[in-house]
């Protein structure tokens, strides 16, 4: 096999502690414990090695990033040694002291998640009383320091009906793009699909009026949308292909092609504690697994659109079809597409609102 090129970027979530519980969480249902998280010494290793590989940027992500006490050493460590850092952040319980000290170790970008684009609705989804206040004085931290905020907006049936909302509130907070993602149907979001999953004609209006502000605000502010597969024509490209440009990190080590690569039982995932970076990328079992084009069967492999979408989502494959290695059912062309748009619309009509909220101990909670 030829040796793939280098990874654009590595995701590295550092710890899976959150004070949030949001029910779309993109971590695991099963957290890592902070007793397992790499230390200091091991992810600054990690960092030079992803630069060495031909890594061009770092997102510092979790759970929440700056619940790590040497998030300011190790954004330090990450931009010496010459990536673009990037800090995925809640928001949350940031102090302006840790803050400066980030901005000062060399931050390039911050990345803040809302939940609603009002007090109420997000601190009801991210099941955090006075997550908002916290929100609005951190995007201000962020734009005073003079650095480029995004805004992240996990919609899904609770909050669809604010997409117009989230668009003010980033202007309003001075965000220079804002991130209009529906949720994806794995780990938390999976076991809250009935509670998530909007009804169509919601989910097509939404994107049409994404559509217009993009237009309307061009100059002014980058709006980019993941639209919900399980309504699309063909599934999105997921990880932007399995093993192509990314790394994800667990907090304990383990190197993922995607954050929800765990669910695919009897993949052999590498830790970064016994193999260096550029072995992973290149000889790990889980990244070649799905690699490129060979493991695809009919109908992906005779498919003009496989080196477009990649087959789309393994995990999404394996939730829905009970194989890894099937079609992605979002995709039309699949033979379980009809059933997919079909349980997603009765799961949209049932209109359930129990949500499991995301914990390092699952509660059910009537919201
Ligand atoms: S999605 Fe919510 S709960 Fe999960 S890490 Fe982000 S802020 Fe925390
Ligand atoms: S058949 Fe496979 S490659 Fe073709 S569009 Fe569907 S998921 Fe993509």
């Amino acid at each position: 096999m030829t040796a793939p090129a280098p990874p654009i970027g590595i995701l590295v979530e550092l710890t899976h502690r959150c004070p949030l519980g949001c029910p779309h969480c993109s971590n695991p249902v099963t957290l890592e414990r902070p007793g397992v998280e790499l230390d200091t010494g091991t992810w600054k290793r990690v960092f030079a090695e992803a630069a060495a590989l031909g890594a061009l940027h770092v997102h510092l992500s979790g759970g929440e990033p700056t619940a790590r006490r040497d998030i300011a050493e190790l954004t330090r460590h990450a931009a010496s040694s010459g990536l673009y850092t990037n800090l995925i952040t809640s928001g949350v319980g940031v102090s302006r002291k840790v803050w400066n000290e980030i901005v000062e170790a060399g931050l390039d970008h911050a990345q803040l998640s809302f939940q609603g684009a009002d007090e109420a609705t997000n601190d009801r989804l991210g099941h955090y009383d006075g997550a908002w206040e916290k929100k609005r004085a951190f995007a201000a931290m962020v734009t005073s320091a003079g650095l480029p905020l995004t805004i992240n907006a996990v919609v899904s049936r609770p909050n669809l009906h604010q997409v117009g909302a989230f668009i003010e509130l980033a202007l309003e907070l001075g965000a220079r793009r804002l991130e209009i993602a529906h949720a994806q149907y794995y780990g938390w979001a999976l076991m809250n699909r009935a509670a998530l999953m909007p009804p169509r004609d919601e989910t097509e209006a939404a994107i049409r009026l994404v559509e217009e502000a993009r237009k309307s605000l061009a100059g002014r502010l980058v709006i980019d949308m993941v639209v919900p597969d399980y309504y699309a024509r063909y599934p999105k490209p997921c990880a932007g292909g399995w093993g192509r440009l990314a790394i994800n990190v667990s907090p304990s080590g383990k190197a993922l092609p995607c954050h929800a690569a765990e669910t695919i039982k009897g993949l052999e995932f590498w830790n970064v504690r016994d193999h260096s970076l550029a072995e992973i990328w290149r000889d790990s079992p889980a990244f070649n697994a799905f690699r490129g084009t060979d493991w695809m069967r009919e109908p992906c492999r005779s498919c003009e659109r496989k080196e477009i979408d990649w087959g789309g989502c393994r995990c999404q494959a394996l939730a829905l079809a009970g194989d890894a290695a099937a079609t992605d059912p979002a995709c039309s062309k699949s033979p379980l597409h009809a059933r997919i748009e079909a349980m997603a619309s009765a799961e949209a009509e049932a209109g359930s609102d129990a949500i499991r909220w995301r914990s390092y101990r699952e509660a059910t909670v009537e919201a």
